[in-house]
């Protein structure tokens, strides 16, 4: 009686492991299928300062698929970072980004505006020539460099912590920014920080949700906003929804802000006339 029992919970497993299975191949093929097929977009979530300026925006992936587009990037995203496909869609979100900053460059931007910023994944860190892959595609979108920055998540730079700084040293020489993205969430030393030449601590948004009620969480977000001055690096929180945490953020001395409190991700155009409004100071 008890082999059964193993035999068939033996057998419930490998069911589930090859659903999984195929449910990555299917996504890794409908991926590569949407990038021939030009099924995916950037979208912009813009970024705030304390006056309400808006200070830049974070480029956020979406796919136009009929099933897989409805799920958030953070499930196919690590899906196709499990192959060498996360390199043809880092890539193609670079050169959208490029060229969706030419259009913005067209325009009359605010004098606050700083900067774009695309997530980074780590194989895209570990690519031999990502350094001249980002120099040659800013080139020949003819942008101004600073005009980009990088995401890349405080764990990810942690285990590449060389490679990291190599890159970011080399890429700040041509006024490329980055962002440490999900701050908070990878336990990192201050040693490794301290030479991690990033100009953004982004504090991750599960330590932003509900600050105003978690005394751990304005513990935390203290620490981060401290760390931020003692290391010369701004400090942005993630995930803002409500007044009250943005209050709550402000009165911590967290003077910039991304979240649905102030807008959500949004394909270009609108971008553009958000920024269209705020420079006929319109909101
Ligand atoms: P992330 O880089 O930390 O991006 C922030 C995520 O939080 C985005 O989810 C954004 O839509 C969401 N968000 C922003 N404000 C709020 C808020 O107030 N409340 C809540 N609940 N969520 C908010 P999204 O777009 O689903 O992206 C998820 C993750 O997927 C990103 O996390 C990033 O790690 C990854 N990702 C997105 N686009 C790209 C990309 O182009 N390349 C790479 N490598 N990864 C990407
Ligand atoms: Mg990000
Ligand atoms: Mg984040
Ligand atoms: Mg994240």
């Amino acid at each position: 009686e008890a082999k059964k029992a193993n035999t068939l919970q033996g057998m419930q497993y490998h069911t589930d492991m090859s659903d999984k299975i195929n449910k990555r191949l299917a996504y890794s093929d409908a991926m590569k299928q949407g990038l021939t097929n030009n099924e995916f977009k950037l979208y912009y979530q813009a970024q705030y300062n304390h006056n309400g300026d808006i200070i830049g925006a974070e480029a956020l992936i979406r796919w136009a698929h009929p099933i897989f587009g409805m799920e958030s990037p953070s499930i196919y995203i690590p899906i196709a970072e499990e192959t060498d496909l996360i390199l043809d869609i880092g890539q193609w979100v670079l050169e959208q980004a490029c060229r969706d900053i030419y259009q913005l460059e067209q325009k009359h931007l605010p004098t606050t505006f700083r900067n774009i910023a695309i997530n980074i994944s780590a194989k895209q860190l570990i690519q031999h020539d990502f350094q001249s892959l980002i120099l040659k595609t800013i080139k020949s979108h003819n942008i101004i460099p600073s005009h980009l920055t990088l995401e890349l998540t405080e764990s990810l730079l942690i285990e590449n912590i060389d490679t990291s700084i190599e890159l970011l040293r080399n890429l700040k020489a041509e006024n490329i920014g980055c962002a440490i993205d999900d701050f908070g969430t990878g336990y990192s030393s201050l040693t490794y920080l301290q030479r991690i030449p990033a100009n953004v601590l982004k504090i991750d948004r599960s330590f932003v949700t509900n600050i105003d009620q978690s005394n751990e969480s304005i513990a935390i977000a203290t620490m981060i906003i401290s760390l931020g001055k003692m290391l010369n690096m701004e400090v942005l929180a993630e995930g803002v929804e409500t007044s009250a945490e943005l209050e709550c953020l402000k009165t911590l001395g967290c003077y910039h802000y991304q979240g649905f409190y102030f807008s959500k991700p949004m394909p270009l155009p609108e971008l553009m006339s958000l920024l269209d409004d705020k420079n006929s100071g319109k909101s």
